[in-house]
């Protein structure tokens, strides 16, 4: 298999997590018999200091012109200072929205080889967690109209959160191809006992997953998923959300598995284009310090070999190579742990592409 992948490494960690995933992926390829082209492209803090702006539009054409898309992180204290639309934060929606990416899959994976990194109890960890939300991204509350005006002698202020039949079918369905490539269980989250938004949602999500017998379907309010996310998340496969309570639930999400430099995440659109990211930001306190945890963007790659470009016997090789690099003790210093062997960004990286 011939794939383009265009890289934008960004700032901070970013350069040096995206070189450890590059690595990794050269590797897959030489072992399965792909080859992987890579194109590198300035996002973010990177692209205001050489082209005045955090989205070139050569970056945009980069991008749209791959079969894929790897980006480490964007942002530091050297851009703070600089007005909203100019900040490097604004290159990612840019790019999203360039892109169409409309649904955002963030894996909560839980290493058993890090429960202890896990605030959840033993007991609840070690049933396992492994699951994913697919949160819809660019509808909902956050997108609909927002107002503050004088009513009555005080100040009102409210924001529309409209969604549109197409809009809840389109993430329904990628939610579902998503369950499809796992354990074929998929719960929708909303709040229909109040919202209209979310009665229109769970209806369009019946209609669609009549469509899909084969899995298994059932809906949960919002308030008891964020329970039971921490109360058993063994149960839960693939959930599927608007873009607020997805927003939330994330975050949840995340915390239980342990560090943020271990979570990758994905977004997708119409397609199989898709932008493949680890959670974290640029982390500036330990960029340029051979510090930073590469494991989130590997598995970020790990996730574009499965969504992306359908190799899941090579993305499984990614997974199980951070495995056995976990299994034989090795921690970049955000996972470090007692009886573990302490290593950088680049020794990570060599260890997992040594495993693949
Ligand atoms: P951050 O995620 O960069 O860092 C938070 C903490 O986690 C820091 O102590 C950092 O050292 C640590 N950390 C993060 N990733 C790590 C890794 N891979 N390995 C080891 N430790 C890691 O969040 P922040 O400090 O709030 O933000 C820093 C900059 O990143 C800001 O400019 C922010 O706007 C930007 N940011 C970018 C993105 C993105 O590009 N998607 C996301 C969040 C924040």
């Amino acid at each position: 298999m011939d794939k383009k992948i265009t890289v934008l490494r960004g700032d901070g960690i970013g350069p040096e997590v995206v070189g450890e995933a590059v690595r990794v992926l050269e590797a897959v390829g030489k072992k399965f018999g792909h080859n992987f082209e890579f194109t590198y492209a300035d996002i973010g803090g990177c692209a205001i200091d050489r082209c005045g702006e955090p989205l070139p539009q050569k970056t945009i054409e980069d991008c749209l012109a791959a079969d894929s898309v790897l980006l480490g992180a964007v942002g530091g204290p050297k851009w703070d200072g600089l007005a909203g639309d100019k900040r490097p934060e604004k290159g990612l929606l840019g790019i999203r929205k360039a892109m169409g990416l409309y649904a955002n899959l963030r894996p909560a994976k839980l290493f058993p080889q890090l429960a202890d990194a896990s605030p959840l109890r033993r007991e609840i960890v070690e049933k396992g967690i492994d699951f994913v939300v697919v949160r819809e991204l660019i509808g909902g509350v956050y997108f609909g109209a927002h107002t503050t005006e004088e009513v009555n002698g005080e100040m009102v202020a409210t924001d529309v959160m409209p969604y549109a039949e197409h809009e809840i079918e389109r993430i329904v369905r990628v939610a579902a191809g998503i369950a499809l490539k796992r354990r074929k269980k998929l719960t929708s989250v909303d709040k229909a006992n109040v919202l209209d938004t979310s009665r229109l949602w769970r209806k369009v999500a019946h209609r669609v997953m009549e469509e899909y017998s084969e899995i298994e379907f059932s809906d949960m309010l919002v308030d008891n998923t964020a329970m039971q996310i921490v109360k058993n998340p063994a149960q839960f496969d693939v959930v599927v959300t608007e873009n607020m309570f997805g927003d939330i639930l994330t975050d949840e999400a995340s915390m239980i598995t342990g560090s943020i430099g271990m979570i990758p995440s994905a977004s997708l659109g119409d397609g199989t284009l898709g932008l493949y990211e680890p959670i974290h930001g640029s982390a500036p306190d330990i960029a340029g310090q051979d510090k930073a945890n590469p494991i989130g963007t590997i598995l970020s790659a790990a996730m574009m070999l499965r969504y992306s470009f359908d190799l899941a016997a090579e993305a499984d090789a990614i997974e199980n190579a951070v495995a056995a690099a976990l299994d034989a003790g090795l921690r970049t210093a955000d996972s470090m742990a007692p009886g573990c062997t302490l290593v950088g960004c680049r020794a990570m990286g060599d260890a997992v592409v040594q495993r693949i």
